[in-house]
């Protein structure tokens, strides 16, 4: 589902990503993880095209990111992305921040985009929020109302980077618990979480980034029971 090789990424001299490769397959659940600044969260913008790399080669949902021909905009409708910010639209009801998408992007009518925001409402667990507006609900539950929305769109891939660290603790719960789902249903998933309980429950592979390399990477029982490398160690025994 996802192909990455020796990809490199810089801001000016500053090199970020420093020959990344990685596979992920259908319906596999990654987990990223890793000290704050080693290159997660732009490792995630490359592979949905927000930051192009400068060199290397991405496929993603069957496209090639890195190839100029390839039409971004459609790529990106396949590769669904959920951030720290939920990013909602404030004037618009949580119905229609979830409609807005396959309405106006995939031409959908909208009697049939806002029965199918009613199944993934419930599905996130918030039936009954569907005119409510966005300031009106908890962080907890704009962050299902974000994902909800995401998937409105039918993505290939969902792309999550640090989706509980701006909630409270009382509300990581109820968002990892809507991911675990998503997870067993089978959906194609990397993650980035500082969650390592969640990593180890629901990952089906761990990637341990640190100074723009991917260090090492493994089954949860490996990488948090026995890392091989120094670093993963290291990184392991002040989050653990
Ligand atoms: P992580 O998500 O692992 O914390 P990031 O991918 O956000 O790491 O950042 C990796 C490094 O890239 C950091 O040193 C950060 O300061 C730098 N960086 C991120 N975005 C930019 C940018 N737009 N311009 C310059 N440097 C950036
Ligand atoms: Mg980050």
């Amino acid at each position: 589902m996802i192909r990455v090789e020796n990809l490199y990424k810089s801001y000016g001299d500053l090199e970020i990503l420093k020959g990344i490769d990685a596979h992920i397959h259908p319906q596999e659940v990654v987990v990223v993880i890793g000290p704050s600044g080693s290159g997660k969260s732009t490792f995630l913008r490359c592979l949905n095209g927000l930051e192009k790399s400068n060199q290397g080669k991405i496929e993603i949902v069957g496209m090639e990111l890195t190839d100029p021909k390839t039409n971004i905009q459609q790529l990106r409708q396949h590769v669904g992305m959920c951030f720290q910010q939920f990013n909602l639209f404030e004037h618009l009801t949580i119905l229609e921040n979830i409609t807005i998408g396959p309405i106006q992007v995939l031409k959908k009518n909208k009697a049939e985009a806002e029965s199918f925001a009613r199944e993934l409402l419930q599905k996130v667990g918030l039936p009954d929020k569907e005119k409510h507006y966005p300031h009106q609900l908890s962080g907890g539950q704009q962050q299902r109302v974000a994902i909800a929305r995401s998937l409105a769109m039918q993505p290939k891939v969902m792309l999550f980077d640090e989706p509980t660290s701006a909630l409270d603790p009382e509300m990581v719960g109820e968002v990892l618990k809507v991911m675990g789902d998503l997870a067993r249903e089978g959906m194609t998933m990397v993650i980035v979480t500082h969650e390592m309980g969640f990593a180890r429950e629901v990952g089906d592979r761990v990637l341990f980034m640190d100074g723009g390399f991917l260090v090492e990477e493994g089954t949860p029982s490996e990488i948090f029971n026995n890392p091989r490398e120094k670093r993963t160690q290291d990184f392991l025994s002040k989050v653990l």
